[in-house]
């Protein structure tokens, strides 16, 4: 999923006054504009006048030839362009529903509303399970009136209330809206505030069933470029109102929660899986008992070992050895002891060994060395070398063992199979000539 930065999701070209300018002048910019609200620039600083302000003013009877500096107006919080759109979470929580994007002198670069945020969020990766009455329950403004009621008495609350619409209803049924753009039109046009509201409100009301999931109240509202949801029961009668901000600050917290989650998750699962690789990989590599590679490995070094010698055009020789008599020490001592005995035969041999060589355990009691640039008469040396130490080494419990080896050089056109082949033909003869000997197969 890819978080928009800032600059990417901003409306840039946001209509804009000076503070030094009058009020008149702002209410004929929203007027030429259509728009509800403008930003008021005091040089870095960025203010917010909106149709409701001005709707107060006008009830106080303001003089609107005064500059904008002459009231009091909302600071916007400030967002550098570059940023995150997941860095506006914190502000949708103060409740606030314009951030200015500002430059990296701090110049106005544009303005990011819940309409931006919305529009932004992908419905798809939740709230599904989310009712809009379960929102509802939140809501306890309920902003509506009859439509028998003022203009006055509508404007008056909504000025007291703070409230950016109310939704007018014939009996239990809304039947329109009045929004603070309704209110823009009407300041202008000079109205009988005495007349019924259902005269200036906007007809009809599109309404939204109190139980449509969040999801499709996010679809719904994005396709209707509507900031706010007038819900009705099944009856059609009027529930509630939700706002664009309420509906996206639920969203986006649940959304940072889900998303926080699945991450956590994400990296628990990747270390789970790596720890786990890494075992399954030993395991397929390693002969538990001794440590040496298994044959599954050995087969796998064999292959590149054999390459780097035919690429390099270097020698190579194998050695295959074979504890004698190994029967014999497990019948008589155990099969633990006879376990000891291969894990402290794999120690002499690795203490013999270049870092350079390759051994692997093979079978039961057979091991195979694979000694890269070896040539047969070095193998041979080794292997007599190896057969000494075997003989004179004490193993434990006064254990004496000795070894049989079968040695051959690798060829070109060999695999393991041939290869091994060889080395077990010269290790059977070193059997049959009575064991503990060194047999190397030239062939
Ligand atoms: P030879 O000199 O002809 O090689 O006689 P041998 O007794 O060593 O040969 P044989 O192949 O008949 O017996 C090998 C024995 O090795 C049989 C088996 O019980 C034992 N063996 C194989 N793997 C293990 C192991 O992991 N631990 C122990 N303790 N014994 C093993
Ligand atoms: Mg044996
Ligand atoms: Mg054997």
């Amino acid at each position: 999923m890819k978080f928009p930065l800032i600059y990417e999701i901003a409306t840039k070209d946001v209509v804009n006054i000076d503070i030094n300018q009058t009020l008149a002048e702002a209410i004929d910019m929203m007027y030429k504009y259509n728009h509800r609200n403008i930003i008021v620039i005091d040089k870095n600083r960025f203010f917010i006048l909106t149709a409701n302000d001005i709707l107060k003013l006008k009830l106080k009877s303001c003089d609107f030839s005064n500059k904008i500096s002459s009231i009091d107006l909302e600071v916007l919080p400030t967002i550098n362009k570059d940023e995150n759109i997941l860095d506006t979470m914190s502000f949708l929580e103060r409740d606030i529903e314009y951030i200015c994007a500002t430059d990296d002198e701090g110049n106005l670069f544009g303005l990011v509303t819940y309409t931006d945020i919305i529009s932004h969020i992908d419905p798809e990766s939740l709230m599904e399970n989310y009712r809009l009455a379960d929102l509802m329950k939140m809501n306890k403004n309920v902003q509506k009136i009859s439509k028998d009621s003022s203009t006055k008495d509508a404007l008056e609350g909504m000025a007291e209330n703070n409230y950016d619409c109310v939704v007018v209803l014939e009996g239990k049924l809304p039947i329109g809206i009045l929004t603070t753009k309704d209110i823009m039109n009407l300041i202008k046009n000079r109205p009988n505030l005495d007349s019924d509201v259902s005269e200036y409100m906007s007809t009809p009301v599109e309404s939204l069933d109190e139980n449509s999931s969040i999801k499709e109240a996010i679809n719904f509202m994005q396709v209707k470029h509507f900031k706010r949801i007038v819900t009705t029961n099944s009856d059609g009668e009027f529930t509630g109102l939700i706002l664009q901000k309420e509906l996206i600050s639920l969203s986006y917290s649940r959304w940072a929660i889900l998303m926080k989650q699945y991450s956590s998750e994400l990296s628990e699962i990747n270390t789970l899986l790596e720890d786990k690789s890494k075992k399954f990989e030993k395991m397929a590599s390693i002969d538990q008992l001794t440590g040496l590679y298994n044959r599954y490995k050995f087969t796998e070094l064999f292959v590149l070992e054999y390459h780097t010698m035919v690429q390099r055009d270097n020698k190579m020789s194998l050695i295959m050895l074979d504890i004698d008599h190994f029967k014999k020490i497990n019948d008589r001592y155990g099969h633990n002891i006879g376990d000891t005995v291969l894990l402290q035969l794999s120690n002499i041999l690795l203490r013999h060994l270049r870092n350079v060589d390759i051994i692997g355990r093979w079978g039961g009691e057979e091991f195979l060395i694979l000694l890269p640039t070896a040539e047969i008469e070095n193998a041979k040396k080794l292997a007599e070398k190896l057969r000494l130490s075997i003989e004179e080494y004490d193993m434990d419990n006064n254990l004496k063992i000795t070894t049989s080896f079968g040695v051959t050089e690798i060829k070109q056109g060999d695999d393991i199979k041939s290869a091994v082949k060889r080395a077990d033909d010269a290790l059977y003869e070193a059997k049959a000539k009575g064991r503990n000997c060194v047999v190397v197969n030239t062939q």
